[in-house]
């Protein structure tokens, strides 16, 4: 089945050949470059995940986040190295993680044990396409389901695309049909703010047509042109774009 996630529907509304060389494995495998905040982002967000799969309620301190952060760190010291270079970038991002722990077990999501945490695929069948959803965390309050994704950079305004909590909401009312979902939010940990994106009625519907337009528009897409955008800079394929020689 056609499979479809927000990073690729962003990559392929950003720029079509971003798109292309990102699925094609020989080509993303030969040219795609892990970065201190990617690295520093997925520690993050395993730490936050084992904070309540493995840790009791006695241990859920800022000392067992930094020395869980250590952990995963050292598991791929080799790599992780070569990633950050020098003694001082990782003091930075180590800096920062403190910072972020701090405002995380501050917030109210620490108290809160979450209906489901995981960092799994949901995967969903919208009917020939299958959405693939990674949803840091549900809870579940009086009035419904709240979906919130964890945010380890600093918030940026406009920065958070309303799609992908659309898609998560859509996942999730698609996974738990008995709950209504009331709330969907970034959790920026830097800044300790929440970024909510509205609810609205029928936007299940709205969201599946626009992620099945999507699907339609790339199988039918016979030349994925190069787009330039702000993201270029960060884009893996630089170096064999043509827009860029
Ligand atoms: S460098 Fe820019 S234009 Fe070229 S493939 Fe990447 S995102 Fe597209």
């Amino acid at each position: 089945m056609f499979q479809l996630s927000f990073t690729k529907i962003e990559k392929f509304l950003r720029c079509p050949q971003e798109y292309a060389w990102y699925i094609d494995k020989s080509v993303y495998n030969k040219y795609h470059q892990d970065t201190p905040p990617l690295i520093f982002g997925s520690i993050m967000h395993a730490v936050l995940n084992d904070y309540y799969k493995n840790l009791e309620k006695s241990e859920r301190t800022k000392e067992k986040m930094i020395a869980l952060f250590k952990q995963k760190y050292k598991a791929n010291k080799a790599k992780h190295d070569a990633v950050f270079k020098d003694r001082k970038t990782v003091t930075g991002y180590a800096q920062t993680a403190g910072r972020e722990f701090t405002n995380f077990l501050e917030s109210p999501l620490s108290e809160i044990v979450p209906y489901v945490a995981t960092e799994e695929n949901i995967k969903t069948d919208l009917g020939g396409v299958e959405l693939w959803a990674k949803i840091d965390r549900f809870d579940t309050s009086a009035k419904g389901l709240k979906i919130i994704d964890y945010k380890t950079g600093k918030y940026i305004e406009d920065e958070p695309d309303p799609l992908q909590l659309d898609l998560y909401a859509l996942a999730a009312f698609i996974k738990f049909p008995e709950i209504p979902i009331h709330q969907k939010s970034y959790y920026y940990l830097y800044d300790n703010r929440f970024v909510e994106v509205a609810c609205s009625s029928g936007e299940f519907k709205k969201t599946r047509e626009k992620v099945l337009g999507i699907a339609e528009n790339i199988q039918k897409t016979k030349e994925f042109k190069p787009k330039k955008n702000p993201k270029c800079i960060w884009c893996d394929f630089r170096t064999i774009c043509p827009l860029w020689q």
